[in-house]
């Protein structure tokens, strides 16, 4: 068997261990007789599985107690949805910051519902950047950020303060790439498929404050608090990508936690941006806001783009075609990316400058 180094944006590379656990469980999870997909959600087997994927979320994110953990399907797309009929709570309007193509559809989507003010953007220079001046509002239900823009690659590296509006994240694709102080946050989305677990559970962490208020014709399985007083169970939950996320969690907590992922993040990412930065490749991001996920690139000519792409493939390195409404490359690096694939592909790039350069 042979595994490919894959810097898909996501889907995307889960930890080898994961996989070969989840197949060694595939027939028959801990003598049950049972696999997971086949079990009732409702069965004492998947409750216990659900109950141990929260508590090792909770222990990994130091997650407070006032916070609701809701383990939800839709994807962050849909939260662009759930936010603002959940959280407008009566008002208005809601404060959006744009920095790229995610939070720019988080907009659209919004202004479904409310009037959406924009209190920073970075298109000014073409998303290249992480805005630090925020106009807000008075009167905003929350105001909404993408933390980590996973097209652009433009990753906020603090956390915005917000006064007493809710801060709002789409954290899809940095999620649990490092730790995170949740009590700066009124909700915290991701969908899973980037970080965390296999596409279809979408994560969602929201202070129990908010909830309570949805918009009046929101149908139950959207809104957070019967999701909340049901443990995510309203219906019929996405069982298979939640015990999978589970051990995903349970092999970041073995590793050490996010500090020590984190460590592994930022010795990844330096490896990628040292081998832009030395020279005929470029990186369309700010230094200082540059993310440790997804890393853009450029070659200096276009046309240079199909052969640097079939030469990464004979080196078993796929997915690095940058997203259609970019172009160039991208290399996205999640958690389950070890140093080793950075490393083959920074070489790589190097080797291939030197041919063109
Ligand atoms: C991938 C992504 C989304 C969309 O996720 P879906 O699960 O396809 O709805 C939204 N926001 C960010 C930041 C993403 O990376």
């Amino acid at each position: 068997m042979q595994r490919l180094f894959n810097f898909s944006a996501g889907p995307a590379m889960l930890p080898a261990e994961v996989l070969s656990r989840a197949g060694d469980e595939m027939l028959d999870w801990h003598g049950s007789g049972m696999g997971v997909m086949e079990m009732s959600h409702r069965g004492k087997e998947f409750m216990a599985i659900a109950a141990d994927a929260e508590a090792d979320l909770r222990e990994l994110l130091a997650i407070p107690k006032q916070y609701e953990v809701l383990f939800l399907q839709g994807g962050a797309t849909l939260q662009f949805a759930q936010v603002p009929m959940n959280l407008l709570r009566g008002r208005r309007a809601a404060d959006y910051v744009v920095t790229g193509e995610w939070s720019k559809k988080a907009v659209k989507e919004a202004k479904n519902y409310c009037e959406v003010r924009v209190a920073a953007s970075s298109e000014d220079r073409a998303f290249s950047y992480a805005p630090r001046d925020w106009q807000l509002s008075a009167d905003a239900a929350y105001v909404h950020y993408c933390s980590n823009e996973t097209i652009g690659g433009v990753e906020f590296h603090w956390i915005p303060e917000t006064g007493a509006a809710p801060l709002v994240a789409d954290a899809s694709s940095h999620f649990l790439s490092r730790p995170l102080d949740v009590s700066k946050f009124g909700l915290i989305y991701a969908g899973a498929q980037k970080n965390a677990g296999p596409a279809g559970l979408t994560i969602v962490l929201v202070r129990e404050d908010l909830l309570g208020g949805a918009a009046k014709g929101t149908p139950s399985v959207l809104d957070y608090k019967l999701q909340a007083d049901a443990d995510s169970m309203l219906n019929t939950p996405a069982t298979y990508a939640i015990y999978v996320a589970g051990l995903v969690f349970k092999w970041l907590r073995q590793l050490g936690g996010l500090a020590e992922i984190e460590r592994r993040n930022v010795a990844k990412a330096q490896v990628l941006y040292d081998a832009i930065d030395a020279g005929f490749y470029a990186s369309p991001v700010d230094k200082a806001d540059r993310s440790r996920m997804n890393v853009p690139f450029r070659l200096p000519d276009e046309r240079l783009d199909a052969p640097f792409l079939k030469g990464a493939e004979e080196r078993g390195m796929v997915q690095l075609k940058g997203h259609r409404s970019v172009g160039g490359m991208r290399a996205s690096i999640y958690n389950a990316m070890p140093l080793e694939g950075c490393a083959r592909l920074a070489g790589y790039m190097r080797e291939f400058a030197a041919r063109h350069g």
